[in-house]
């Protein structure tokens, strides 16, 4: 399904006629604003020149919040009150943010973390806002007018909670969001690949907190996302870390270390792991709060025995993007390098080995994603220039579905479909006269809802009394092209609907994510059985239901030895449909189905007896 429905190229607008709008690449580490400027993008600088603002926020007790390289600056000596990679918690709860091992007061808040500074608790939601709010200052000092609308990039892995939460802070910062687009899809388009021959392209982002690989397919000026993976709490960030437990391994007393010291050394650890991309040897030095001056020598070939296994595991996520995309490597045409964390020769040595093919260079790995988003932005705007006809597709990362009876999943959207999209499916009653349904949105590839992610609960009610099985209820999933879910629930006679959009209250954790992955490969036998006896305990649960019923009904077609049996069977059935064999229930099912042939016969004719009595012949031919 087109996610951009594209007119006729049509003339450029004259320049006072284009409307303002920018691609803001708001990122973990660094954040970037760009724009088209006759017909090219680029990014956007602030007063000093600089193109990235460190995505760092501080607050003081009084006075505007201090953003980027002045608040980095600070971030040794004032840790708690200086927030950096705020990214990391948007959309997490406080539990979540505080596996991330982060050194922030994390506050407990119904919904998302708060965090503790001198200017209160505040939400990530407010940090990313007044970063977002610095850029479309930048941005408006820059282009001389106000902004139409901005397109913002988020990691592809983003799900519900995190997209939204990304829409709430452009939302505060006084941005009218045109789009949320994934970032190795603006990459892909900074790129230009729509313009390239047809084929299949990686991108692979390797930034200071999240780690996205994305297999895009071109055909005809049309690219369409194809699988993603990654992992949303790895990137520089974990390098760092690497480098500061070996030097602080090596000097005594560093249990000890105050946060100042250990931020001072993470500082240190991620400039010489900077210039370890150039040089083959550097020093990491930094001062402790008590005066100590620590120096210590780190060489490449160090750093890159460390950094083999991070490296390793982004490369297990893009092999798993192309087998979800039934691709080998070597059928990728090209990788498109983004993200800072690209520059260390070790990754792009390790991803070039992988697929076979020297990584894609170019351009800045660090602009690449807001430059993308700014043509997409100036396209939504309506500024399209002759020859800007591509459309666009993603895909959503996990499977949505419905709990259905016996606790399992229905599928109605698979993993890796394309968004927008739309899909409906039938469902009905279970039991005689059931007058409302309860619908449960459920996230993950198992079977089972119990393994699954619980997304939202509601309830269709004023169902008319139907047997079981008579009504109908249609439920229909709609992605929108933000990859926000909205549920409908209707039911087709009466045409009562009840509906919600998702808007879960937590996020998706990376590990999560990866962790009902892996599950539901390894546990697919498992599931599959579970399914099997599942389904059986649902159906002797109807048939027990169904043969009470009748004998409420026509219980005296029965003779005593008759009733007596059936009763039996009854009781068993009603047993077996609690036991965890599935042969048992299978048995009993049909113990109980033979126990009532001959009753199910006697209400047959009963029932055409009295459908026929008092009719005349001629009137039933
Ligand atoms: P994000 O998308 O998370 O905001 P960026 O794409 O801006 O991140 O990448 C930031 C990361 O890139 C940081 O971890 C930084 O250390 C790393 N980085 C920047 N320059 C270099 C370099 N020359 N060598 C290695 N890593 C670099
Ligand atoms: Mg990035």
């Amino acid at each position: 399904m087109a996610l951009l429905q594209i007119s006729e190229p049509g003339e450029s607008p004259a320049p006072h006629e284009r409307k303002l709008a920018v691609g803001i690449d708001l990122g973990t580490t660094n954040s970037l604003v760009a724009t088209v400027r006759s017909s090219v993008p680029e990014v956007l600088l602030d007063e000093a020149g600089r193109a990235l603002l460190p995505s760092a926020v501080r607050y003081s007790a009084d006075g505007e919040p201090v953003v980027g390289h002045d608040a980095l600056a600070a971030q040794a000596e004032d840790p708690s009150n200086t927030i950096v990679s705020v990214k990391r918690f948007m959309g997490r709860t406080a539990e979540e943010a505080r596996a991330s091992a982060a050194a922030y007061d994390f506050v407990d808040a119904p919904g998302m973390v708060r965090l503790r500074t001198a200017q209160g608790d505040l939400s990530p939601v407010e940090v990313s806002s007044h970063i977002l709010a610095r850029l479309r200052s930048r941005a408006e000092a820059a282009l001389g007018d106000e902004l139409v609308g901005a397109v913002i990039t988020v990691p592809a892995y983003f799900d519900d909670a995190q997209r939204q939460a990304t829409r709430d802070a452009a939302r505060l910062a006084g941005l009218n969001v045109l789009r949320l687009l994934n970032e190795p899809t603006a990459a892909a388009i900074a790129y230009g690949l729509e313009n390239a021959a047809e084929g299949v392209y990686a991108v692979y982002d390797l930034g200071g907190g999240t780690f996205d690989v994305s297999i895009l397919r071109l055909t005809k000026g049309v690219f369409e996302v194809v699988a993603t993976g990654g992992d949303t709490a790895l990137g520089g960030d974990d390098f760092d870390a690497l480098i500061a437990r070996h030097i602080a391994g090596a000097i005594a007393g560093s249990d000890a270390w105050s946060r100042h010291d250990r931020r001072a050394l993470l500082v240190a650890a991620r400039a010489a792991r900077e210039r370890l991309s150039d040089a083959d040897e550097t020093t990491v030095g930094f001062q402790l709060q008590d005066g100590t001056l620590v120096d210590a020598p780190l060489t490449r070939e160090q750093f890159e025995a460390m950094a083999a296994p991070l490296v390793a595991r982004t490369l297990d996520a893009a092999r798993r993007a192309l087998r979800d995309a039934n691709l080998t490597p070597a059928e990728v045409r090209g990788v498109v390098m983004v993200g800072g964390a690209t520059r260390m020769p070790l990754v792009r040595r390790a991803v070039g080995e992988l697929f076979g093919t020297t990584p894609l260079t170019d351009l800045d790995p660090d602009q690449v994603v807001a430059l993308g988003a700014a043509l997409q932005a100036n396209l939504l705007a309506g500024n399209r220039s002759p020859g800007e006809d591509w459309l666009l597709l993603d895909v959503i990362p996990l499977s949505l579905g419905l709990e259905t009876m016996g606790g399992l999943v229905e599928r109605i959207i698979p993993r890796n479909s394309t968004i927008p999209v739309a899909r409906a499916q039938e469902f009905t009653t279970f039991k005689d006269g059931q007058g409302a349904m309860s619908i449960h949105v459920v996230q993950g590839e198992r079977e089972l809802v119990s393994a699954c992610r619980s997304l939202a609960r509601f309830e269709l009610r004023g169902i008319p009394p139907m047997v079981a099985g008579a009504a109908r209820i249609r439920v229909t999933f709609q992605v929108d092209a933000d990859g926000l879910l909205g549920v409908t629930a209707r039911e087709q006679s009466t045409g009562v609907e009840a509906s919600v959009t998702v808007k879960p209250s937590y996020g998706l954790s990376d590990d999560e994510i990866t962790r009902m992955l892996a599950d539901s490969i390894d546990q697919a036998d498992a599931d599959a059985r579970a399914r099997m006896l599942r389904e059986q305990q649902v159906e002797a649960r109807q048939l027990v239901d169904s043969v009470r019923a009748a004998l409420a009904a026509d219980g005296d077609l029965l003779d005593t030895q008759e009733r007596a049996r059936v009763d039996q069977a009854l009781v068993d059935a009603e047993a077996a449909a609690h036991s965890e064999d599935v042969d048992a229930v299978r048995a009993a099912v049909h113990a109980l189905s033979e126990a009532t042939e001959a009753f199910a016969a006697r209400r047959m004719d009963r029932s055409i007896r009295q459908a026929l009595s008092g009719r005349k012949l001629d009137e039933l031919t």
